[in-house]
C-alpha cells in the first residue's frame, strides 16, 4: 500500500519521513509530493492549524485516490498574542524566507522584555478521498533566542531554545529532534491512531 506525505516543506519531510520509517511497516510504500504529477494547490486559508490539515490532507487525498497524510504547524508566541500561529511560513510575507521570517520575529519582539516565552503547534490530519479519518496534536515549549543557533532543522528552530536540553532546535539531529517535538508527538500519535483504525498494518 502507498502513504501519501502531502508537504513540499523539506525540512518537515525529512522528520516525517524519519517518524514513519520508525511506526511502519515495510510493505507500506511512503510517498511526497514531489514524486506525484502536479495538481492543483490546496487553499491554505483556515483559521486553526487543524482547518489547514485537514484542508490539505482531503485535497490530496481526492486528488490522487490515496492515503494522505498532512501537517499544519507554525509557532505562538506569548508576547505576540500566539503569533506568527497559522501565518508562521509567512510571516515576513508570501513566499518569505526562514532567514525573512526569523529577522521578521526578532523585530517585533525587540520591544518586549525576555524571556521570550513560545510554543511550537502542529496539527498532523489523516484522509481518504472526500474525508478526514484520524487526527492529532503536539505541543512543545521553549523561548525565542535573540541570536540564532545551530544549523539543523528548518523555519525558526535556530531561535528555538529547549531548556531541558539546553540547546536550540537547530542543534539537534533529526531524531532527538522527533522525539520531543511537536510534529513527533503529533505524528507518533496519529499513526497509532490509524493503526487502531486498521488504515495501516500495525
Ligand atoms: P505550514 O507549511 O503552513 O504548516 O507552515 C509551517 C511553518 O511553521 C514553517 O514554514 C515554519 O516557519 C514554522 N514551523 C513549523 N514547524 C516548525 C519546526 O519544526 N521548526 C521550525 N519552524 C517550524
Amino acid at each position: 500500500m502507498k502513504l501519501l506525505i502531502a508537504s513540499k516543506n523539506r525540512g518537515k519531510i525529512v522528520e516525517i519521513r524519519a517518524l514513519l520509517g520508525l511506526a511502519l511497516q515495510k510493505a507500506v510504500e511512503v510517498v511526497t509530493l514531489a514524486e506525484m504529477s502536479n495538481v492543483a494547490q490546496p487553499r491554505e486559508d483556515g483559521k486553526t492549524f487543524a482547518e489547514n490539515a485537514r484542508m490539505k490532507a482531503i485535497h490530496y487525498a481526492t486528488a490522487y485516490k490515496i492515503l494522505c497524510i498532512a501537517d499544519d504547524s507554525g509557532l505562538a508566541v506569548d508576547a505576540l498574542g500566539g503569533l506568527p500561529g497559522v501565518r508562521s511560513a509567512r510571516y515576513a510575507g508570501e513566499g518569505a524566507s526562514d532567514g525573512a521570517n526569523n529577522a521578521h520575529l526578532l523585530h517585533e519582539l525587540a520591544p518586549f522584555a525576555r524571556p521570550w516565552k513560545a510554543g511550537f503547534v502542529c496539527v498532523a490530519a489523516a484522509a481518504l478521498p472526500h474525508r478526514v479519518v484520524a487526527e492529532a496534536t503536539g505541543k512543545m515549549e521553549g523561548e525565542i533566542l535573540p541570536e540564532g543557533r545551530g544549523r539543523d532543522g528548518f523555519g525558526y528552530d535556530p531561535l528555538f531554545f529547549v531548556s531541558s536540553l539546553g540547546k536550540t532546535m537547530a542543534e539537534l539531529s533529526t531524531e532527538e529532534k522527533n522525539r520531543i517535538s511537536h510534529r513527533g508527538k503529533a505524528l507518533r500519535a496519529l499513526i497509532a491512531e490509524m493503526k487502531t483504525a486498521g488504515l495501516i498494518l500495525a
